[in-house]
């Protein structure tokens, strides 16, 4: 969730790491990374390009980012969309933002209804941010858009496991379920796994005082990760305070595969195959090999 901060106090970009193939960030936010307009997008996205990261699914936490990602997807084929209001937001889900974002969830490029979900943190500390009945309530109905619509649920969950879980099982869980930005625990892992859900994995994974996530991750089979930026947030160590952009994804993967004992490469073919399943993009030819 974002609360701006000062931008002249961050520090330096990333520099770029040392390529990792194939790769998809499965969150993203362009619009929030900078990019404005085409050239924006594609300047980002060849940044990524460059390292490995073949594809990218920007996500949308209000109306008017809703209508940029998806001009964003038929920008730059590259870039997929996920469109849902933000949990935080969930007070702005009138009916007329109801219909709006049930026809952008239609269009071909929407791979995903997202981000949507319980946030338990914010309320109480940021100013108009919908409090849990209505975020429940907003949750159930995206549910069943992804359900009527066939398109994966991706849920944003910030210390919210048990409401979650509540919430997805008086609804009944659409096919396929992606919890963005896991950072739970071993028990709510093991739920998800069992479940059959999948778990995509972002820079919190590096961070040296996520114990009980690094620990959970062990959980989690390598055919149930998801990897993803959501940039410009939660930058992978080192670089924790600079902005993250799509690019910094192969910093992460590579912690990932130390964490679970593998070679990155084969962490990287294996959450792509995830990601090309998970939002049905088998038709991009030559991402995987
Ligand atoms: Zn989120
Ligand atoms: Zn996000």
């Amino acid at each position: 969730m974002r609360v701006s901060s000062n931008r002249s106090a961050k520090p330096p970009a990333p520099p770029a790491p040392e390529p990792l193939a194939p790769l998809i960030d499965a969150h993203t936010h362009l619009d929030a990374c900078g990019a404005r307009d085409a050239r924006g997008v594609a300047e980002v996205v060849d940044r990524a390009a460059a390292v490995g990261v073949r594809a990218v699914v920007t996500i949308a936490d209000d109306l008017d980012s809703a209508r940029w990602v998806v001009r964003a997807a038929e920008w730059d084929p590259r870039v997929y969309a996920a469109v849902a209001l933000h949990p935080t937001r969930a007070d702005a889900l009138t009916d007329v933002a109801r219909a709006e974002i049930t026809e952008l969830v239609a269009h071909p490029r929407v791979v995903a209804v997202g981000e949507t979900g319980m946030d338990l943190y914010w309320p109480g500390r940021l100013d108009g941010c919908a409090q849990p009945c209505v975020q429940r309530e907003a949750f159930a109905w995206h549910i069943d858009l992804a359900k009527r619509t066939g398109k994966p649920l991706m849920i944003h969950n910030r210390q919210a496991d048990q409401e979650v879980l509540d919430v997805l099982r008086a609804e009944g869980a659409p096919d396929t379920v992606i919890f963005h930005c896991f950072s739970s625990g071993s028990a709510m892992a093991r739920e998800c796994v069992a479940a059959g859900w999948l778990l995509s994995l972002s820079g919190t994974v590096t961070f040296r005082n996520a114990r009980e996530l690094r620990e959970a991750v062990r959980q989690i089979p390598l055919e149930q990760i998801l990897v993803e930026t959501d940039a410009p947030f939660l930058t992978p160590h080192p670089y924790r305070g600079a902005a993250n952009e799509p690019y910094c994804l192969p910093y992460t993967v590579r912690a990932l595969a130390e964490l679970v004992d593998r070679r990155p490469e084969e962490v990287a073919h294996g959450t792509t195959s995830n990601a090309l399943r998970a939002y049905e993009l088998s038709h991009i030819s030559g991402v995987l090999p």
